[in-house]
This record gives structure tokens, sequence and C-alpha cells, in this order.
């Protein structure tokens, strides 16, 4: 995807805060800011992002809790944590409890865009897993993942059309728009519903939601 990286910052001190967005956002990152980890969790479950810059000591919810609870449920999207926790056993914590980079504060403001870009670099093509209400996706093995229920292989195309809605959760399609960027290669335009058909039937009624009059947005699996 052409788009922009979208970073995750979570982190309490507002002032911080709002210096990450600027410095990230100044780098070209879309960038989305939660403030306590309810938030954190809330946001990083709903939405597709590229990187999370993550404090530790957070309201609501300990951050290094929000990243085990995002891995559980599948969320693999690379994690700096960013904490005045930073002896080698909080590195260490931190690395073993789900991170992928640890920075203590303060930090140097290079550094930490050094290793964003790196983060980014390293999992461009291995960030295979893509959340979907009620499971995931694994891109690379084209398996869908049930939130207690098995697994299920989807084709090449399926995959792709799932992929595609999943990583705009909220937005819907239309046949056109589909047709464009998903189904490029093919001469007839019912191969839209055709593949909504298929989702539908291998992942449950509501895994593809017609929207009327405006197209298709991503459901929950069955
Ligand atoms: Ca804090």
């Amino acid at each position: 995807m052409d788009d922009e990286p979208c970073v995750l910052v979570v982190e309490d001190d507002a002032a911080l805060a709002a210096m990450l967005a600027d410095l990230l956002g100044g780098e070209g990152y879309e960038v989305v800011v939660a403030g306590d980890g309810q938030r954190a969790l809330h946001e990083g479950l709903s939405r597709h992002f590229d990187v999370i810059v993550m404090d530790r000591g957070l309201p609501a919810i300990e951050g290094l809790d929000v990243l085990e609870r995002l891995r559980r449920k599948g969320v693999a999207t690379p994690a700096l944590i960013l904490s005045a926790l930073s002896n080698p056993a909080d590195r260490v914590e931190g690395l073993n409890r789900g991170a992928e980079d640890y920075l203590g504060k303060p930090f140097d403001i290079d550094e930490l865009l050094a290793r964003v870009r790196s983060l980014l670099r390293r999992h461009s093509d291995t960030s295979a897993l893509v959340r979907v209400p009620g499971g995931s996706l694994d891109v690379g093995t084209r398996m869908v993942t049930l939130d207690g229920l098995g697994m299920v292989v989807l084709s090449e195309r399926e995959s792709e059309f799932l992929e595609h809605l999943a990583r705009r959760p909220q937005q819907v399609f239309t046949r056109e728009g589909l047709l464009e960027s998903v189904f490029a290669d093919a001469d007839d335009s019912g191969v839209v519903d055709t593949y909504v058909h298929y989702l539908r039937k291998k992942l449950g009624r509501a895994c593809v939601l017609t929207v009327r009059g405006r197209g298709y947005v991503l459901g929950p699996l069955a």
C-alpha cells in the first residue's frame, strides 16, 4: 500500500504526546494519539497501525498490559516502548512482554525517529496479521483464525479482498472502487458480488455488510 504509515502514540503526558504527534506528523506519518490504556486498546483493536509508540505508566491500563492484550487478540503491530523505566531489567521485561524495541526517557529525537523507521522497514513485509472483528487474517498463509472457532483458509483473491476491507475497517467501499483496487484484472463487474458471496459463505453472512446504495463495509466474522 502506498498510503503513509500510521503510528499510534500512547502517552498520557499531553505535552509530550503533542510533541510526538508533531514530530512524527512532520516525518509524513499519520498519527493517532491515545491518552490512556483503555483508549489505546480500543484504537489498537479497531484499526490498522504500522507502528505503536507506547509509554508504560498510563492511566486505566498500564502500557505493557495494553500490549499483551493486543498481542493476545492477534495484533502484531511492532511496538516501541518509550519509558522513564529504562534500566536493563525494565527493558528486558518490555521486550519479553511483546515490545520490539525499548527507548528510555528522556530520549533523543533523531534516535526515536530512526528506531521508528527501522521498525517500519523490518516489518513492512512481515506484518502479516490483520485484525478483523471476531478473528484475524494472516495474509502470508491466507488463514483466517476465528476467535475460538478454528481456522478457515481463503483463496488468494478472497484474502486480498478481506485484507483490503480490514485495513480500513470503518470505510464503506463502493463496487467501482473495489473493482479498481482489488479486482482490476477482472472483466466482469459482477466479480465483486461474487467474492462478497464467497467470503460470506466461508466466514458468515455478517463478515461483509452491505450499505444500501453505497457499497460494502467490513463486518464481524461468524
Ligand atoms: Ca506516563
